[in-house]
């Protein structure tokens, strides 16, 4: 059996036995170099176009990884105050920061007008408190094309099962509202799925987006979203996203817009979060109990849901290896196992009947493809303290990112009175 943490050096010069023993665990351990790779990947998708890809922030918050984008040329979209917040935080100016959130409140959108900073609508009625504080200002609207993304049956029914952006039939009265306040819609962005391994239904999305560009007339930027796939099995092989082809086929769908528009060529963007840092991110965590139960064999660990949500969430596959004296263990006997976490949950299960090397107490399991949606999807369900972060540097040495979350911490905003 292959082992992904040994091919790609995700540990550097560093031992993960002692990395767990150094930080404890359940410990994210991410790569600086892999990351890095994968934000110029996307930051250089197009280059005959003006073109910029934001980071989509909420895959991972890490301040040192919004840092690597920021220096990658990345710029980034945030879903909340806090995370435009920590953007700030990050170096990033506001010019490169796109909020894009859904069903906020007057406050929000007028922390982001206050810091001038570009902001999507997702609905007639959020256009119309927006245009309702900020008259005369600038803005994008969220546009859902539902039908529209052709024969990808994925795509379209992602369009129109969701809660997000307007339909495209709703344009009209969006330009009502723009008028009523004097705003000018300068941008138009949609995202109609995530974690494509085929950029068909993507690229027929993009061409579907350019027809209904042509219903505006001041837009500044094009911004088609995000949803890069990376292969969750690794192990059997599967195959990367292919940027390159990918990049000759998005050039093409933008080309005969272009044509049409030398003088007023848009900003063409995009926002992938998954690409940039899922496969350089790891979680590493313990084995503290193995038993059998009714047939079944169960691995207990220190990997809860409360740690990755996604298994449980999404039912997403993820594959694991199993390290032992800080070497994958990639032969020898093998069972069929469920791997489980230490929450009081039945649904609290990492995976279920895999075929895996025999596991044992003590051994640690490393669960691959953890940089995205992992640590930032993370929770104290079961009074769990977070888990701690580390960076594998460019140096290949271990950097903490962040602290494992205190028990003081986790209390503070507690009232007893
Ligand atoms: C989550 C999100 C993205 C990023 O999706 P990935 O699948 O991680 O690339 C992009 N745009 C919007 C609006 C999102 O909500």
């Amino acid at each position: 059996m292959r082992s992904y943490v040994e091919e790609s050096q995700l540990f550097g010069k560093e031992d993960p036995e002692e990395l767990a023993v150094r930080y404890g665990t359940p410990l994210y351990v991410y790569n600086e170099e892999i990351i890095r790779r994968h934000m110029k990947a996307v930051a250089g998708v197009i280059t005959k176009y003006p073109y910029r890809a934001n980071y989509s922030m909420k895959a991972n918050s890490n301040l040192s990884i919004l840092k690597m984008a920021r220096e990658e040329g990345l710029n980034a979209d945030a879903m909340s105050v806090g995370e435009i917040m920590l953007l700030l935080k990050a170096g990033f100016s506001s010019d490169r920061i796109f909020f894009v959130p859904n069903n906020v409140s007057e406050e929000e959108l007028q922390f982001a007008i206050g810091h001038g900073i570009m902001t999507s609508l997702d609905s007639l009625d959020q256009l119309d408190l927006f245009g309702s504080i900020n008259p005369g200002g600038k803005c994008s609207v969220r546009i859902n094309p539902g039908i529209g993304a052709g024969h990808h049956e994925k795509v379209v029914t992602a369009g129109r099962k969701t809660k997000f952006g307007i339909e495209e039939h709703d344009i009209d009265a969006a330009f009502d509202i723009a008028k009523k306040y004097g705003l000018h819609i300068t941008e138009i962005n949609q995202h109609v799925g995530s974690q494509y391994l085929d950029p068909q239904p993507f690229l027929d999305a993009a061409e579907n987006f350019l027809r209904i560009a042509e219903k505006f007339n001041e837009l500044e930027y094009i911004d088609f979203g995000g949803g890069y796939g990376i292969p969750y099995h690794k192990l059997e092989d599967e195959a990367q996203f292919d940027m390159e082809d990918f990049s000759k086929r998005f050039t093409e769908v933008l080309d005969s817009y272009a044509e049409k528009h030398p003088n007023d060529l848009p900003l063409f963007k995009s926002e992938p979060g998954r690409y940039c840092v899922a496969e350089g991110g790891v979680i590493l965590g313990r084995v503290h109990a193995v038993k059998q139960n009714y047939g079944i064999r169960y691995a207990g660990t220190d990997i809860g849901m409360n740690v990755l949500a996604r298994p449980t969430l999404y039912d997403s596959w993820h594959d694991l290896e199993i390290l032992r004296d800080g070497k994958a263990v990639t032969d020898g006997e093998r069972e069929n196992v469920y791997v489980t976490g230490n929450i009081c949950e039945s649904g609290d299960l990492l995976c279920k009947d895999r075929n895996l090397p025999v596991i044992h107490r003590g051994d640690l399991i490393c669960v691959l493809d953890a940089g995205a949606y992992g640590f930032s999807m993370s929770s104290s369900y079961n009074s769990r303290p977070r888990a701690a972060e580390v960076l594998i540097t460019k140096e290949g040495t271990a950097k903490l990112i962040r602290r494992r979350e205190t028990y003081e911490a986790m209390f503070a905003d507690l009232v007893d009175d």
